[in-house]
């Protein structure tokens, strides 16, 4: 099954961005959800990148990562 979530961001991250990303993505479905207490959002805060309930949230709502969401570092 293809992942609508990464569709937008394909040949503009890195490879280490994309693992990272499916990290959190996993943390997402497996305990964090949406909830941002659980989250605690530190691949936000240390890397500038989405974090797991905000790819919980774009999931459910089957929306694409969009490219400003990342940090341009
Ligand atoms: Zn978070």
């Amino acid at each position: 099954m293809k992942c609508l979530l990464f569709n937008a961001l394909h040949y503009c991250v890195s490879l280490a961005t994309t693992r990272h990303m499916l990290k959190e993505l996993k943390r997402a479905q497996s305990y964090v959800g949406t909830n941002k207490a659980t989250c605690g959002c530190c691949m936000k805060s240390t890397h500038g990148l989405p974090c797991a309930h905000e790819l919980g949230q774009w999931n459910i709502l089957n929306m694409a990562v969009r490219l400003n969401t990342i940090h341009p570092h």
